[in-house]
């Protein structure tokens, strides 16, 4: 019986490599569900986001109509009747589905 321990296979070493990977990516996938875009976000306010589409000032905005919101903007990716969801402008933070932001685009 040989008294040494063999090398573990080569890819349970790359397997193990992997792990703190994977828990990082797991991390950031939790990280981005919990995080709603904050109207005092540096990129909320670059893109004038309101996470309520009814506060936006409709005179500094005259793009703006009623009944746009997030929602409906081509951009939002949430799925339909979610209370928020991602927003292709906005990487790692979500959006609200009644939100507006002045880069509001008509879903095709
Ligand atoms: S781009 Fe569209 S979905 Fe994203 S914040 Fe602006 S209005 Fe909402």
């Amino acid at each position: 019986m040989p008294s040494h321990h063999p090398a573990p296979p080569r890819s349970r070493r790359q397997f193990i490599a992997l792990v703190p990977a994977l828990g990082a990516l797991s991390w950031c996938v939790r990280a981005r569900a919990d995080t709603l875009l904050k109207e005092t976000d540096p990129e909320a306010i670059a893109m004038d986001y309101r996470a309520d589409a009814g506060k936006v000032d409709a005179i500094r905005f005259p793009k703006f109509k009623p009944g746009q919101t997030c929602a409906n903007c081509a951009l939002y990716g949430g799925d339909q009747g979610a209370a928020s969801g991602p927003c292709g402008l906005f990487m790692f933070k979500d959006v609200t589905a009644i939100g507006w932001c002045n880069a509001w685009e008509k879903k095709a």
